[in-house]
């Protein structure tokens, strides 16, 4: 049997045109299709899933990590901008926590109601003017020389073309960058990279018991070490480091314990067709596993149930694309300033290895936030494509910072601004100065 087939050529009907076509309605992609319609561009957003929120609400985050660091001592939110909006639609309908301090002190986050977030996203859309396009695949692009001329989508209506004057890849996986031949790195290179997690939520806790029992961030570790030493054998953990934390109702926790390998015992590959369907099975068996430990061992949790597994596998990193700049572990830690900032990332290094969580933080624990430069954007060999969010152009080590939603808003923000006005130029050609004067009209924080 061949392994290949040919797919005979045929002609697509045009879905219709817009000046920026944004690929991916998660953090990145939200603030993106707002950035450019804010701008006057005809903006559309397409979607796979029915809803937005990317793996905030698809993959069951939860939780908005990055937005809040510590700046000349003091912990401080410094992602501004179109997060501020949405957060602000959340809070008004009743789905956001107050912060959450963790690590010492050192992390400041805040989680959501997952249903609430996709409501929230629903209406930033309609205000800032922006056309959506749910339940279409981004499945290949056409090109025009070094250009994206139009985008082709699955739909329940068939195969179409959509024209864009400029594309945004904020599909999590760099999906169109591959499609328009962009060089990318899958992982870490070498056949893993950070572990992927499917998220659950607890429901009916007794939150009493539960907060004094394992309320405290790690305390969970704890509990986990104890039993696994008092009943040797008797549960199975996919890793060492648990994150169980109450939500805005403490009946209700969120649980970031699975760990999804692959058959060589690596990180599942989010971009293999088979090992993420069999992702899904796994994280599901390991759910099952752990709730049982929760139920036996940990006080409050006896009469919870599960309320939701996430609808798909949690990925972290999957392709990364080679940009003019790829941001590293070092301008993390280094708290490093670049002359095109767009915006900052407060997020340290969480490293999802094999079997545990490694984390790593800036040097200066005073100013314990870095730069995002514009040029981490801006993929080689295409001229109106900008890629945002986790498969932006960053080394794996400085993924696992800048990954989290703060610094997905803030690329998405400063792609969308740029995409409005990109016009018949290349986007390595855009006035970095007049972008940043844009974007700090609209709020942002490039920190002075
Ligand atoms: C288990 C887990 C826990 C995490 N915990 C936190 C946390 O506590 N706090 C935090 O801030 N961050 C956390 N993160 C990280 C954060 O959620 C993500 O890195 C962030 O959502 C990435 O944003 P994004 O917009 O780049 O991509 P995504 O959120 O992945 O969104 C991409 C969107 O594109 C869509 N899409 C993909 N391909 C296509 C296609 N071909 N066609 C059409 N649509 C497509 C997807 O459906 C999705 O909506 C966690 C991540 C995981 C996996």
């Amino acid at each position: 049997m061949s392994a290949v087939l040919q797919e005979p050529a045929r002609e697509l009907p045009v879905f219709g045109a817009w000046d920026v076509v944004v690929v991916g309605g998660g953090p990145a992609g939200i603030a993106a299709a707002v950035g450019a319609a804010k701008h006057g561009a005809r903006t559309l957003l397409v979607e796979r899933y029915g809803f937005l929120g990317g793996m905030g609400t698809a993959g069951g985050v939860t939780n908005f990590a990055g937005l809040y660091g510590r700046r000349r001592g003091e912990m401080q939110q410094l992602v501004h901008g179109v997060a501020d909006e949405l957060l602000a639609r959340i809070d008004a309908l009743g789905g956001l926590n107050k912060p959450q301090d963790g690590m010492g002190g050192r992390i400041r986050v805040r989680s959501y109601d997952t249903s609430v977030y996709k409501i929230a996203a629903d209406q930033l859309m309609a205000a800032a003017g922006v056309e959506l396009l749910f339940h279409a695949w981004a499945a290949a692009v056409l090109m025009d020389g070094a250009r994206v001329q139009a985008l082709v989508v699955e739909t329940k209506s068939g195969r179409q073309a959509i024209r864009a004057n400029a594309v945004i890849d904020a599909s999590g996986d760099a999906d169109v960058a591959a499609f328009a031949g962009v060089p990318f790195t899958v992982g870490d290179g070498h056949g893993s990279g950070l572990f992927p997690t499917t998220m659950f939520r607890i429901g009916q806790v007794d939150a009493q018991p539960a907060l004094a029992s394992v309320g405290e961030f790690k305390a969970i570790n704890e509990r986990m070490a104890e039993v696994e030493a008092a009943k040797p054998g008797v549960y199975r953990f996919p890793r060492e480091g648990a994150i169980l934390r109450p939500n805005i109702d403490p009946r209700e926790w969120r649980a970031n314990v699975t760990q999804i390998r692959n058959a060589q015992g690596k990180a599942m590959n989010g971009v293999d067709a088979r090992e993420l369907s069999e992702g899904e099975l796994e994280g599901r068996r390991q759910i099952a596993e752990y709730f049982r430990f929760l139920k036996a061992e940990v006080p409050g949790f006896a009469q919870s149930a599960i309320v939701e597994i996430a609808p798909q596998v949690g990925l972290r990193e999957t392709r990364r694309i080679e940009g003019a700049y790829a941001l590293a572990g070092d301008d993390i830690l280094s708290s490093a300033k670049f002359d095109d900032v767009i915006g900052l990332n407060a997020w340290p290094m969480e490293m999802h290895a094999d079997g545990r969580i490694e984390w790593a933080f800036p040097r200066d624990a005073g100013n314990a936030y870095n730069h995002l430069p514009w040029r981490m954007l801006v993929p080689q060999a295409v001229d109106n494509l900008l890629v945002a969010g986790r498969c932006a152009s960053m080394t794996h080590e400085g993924q696992s910072a800048a990954r989290a939603s703060g610094g997905c808003f803030v690329m998405g923000q400063a792609a969308g601004t740029a995409a409005a006005s990109l016009g018949s130029g290349r986007f390595a050609d855009v006035d970095v100065s007049a972008l940043q004067a844009r974007l700090r009209a609209d709020g942002a924080d490039l920190d002075g």
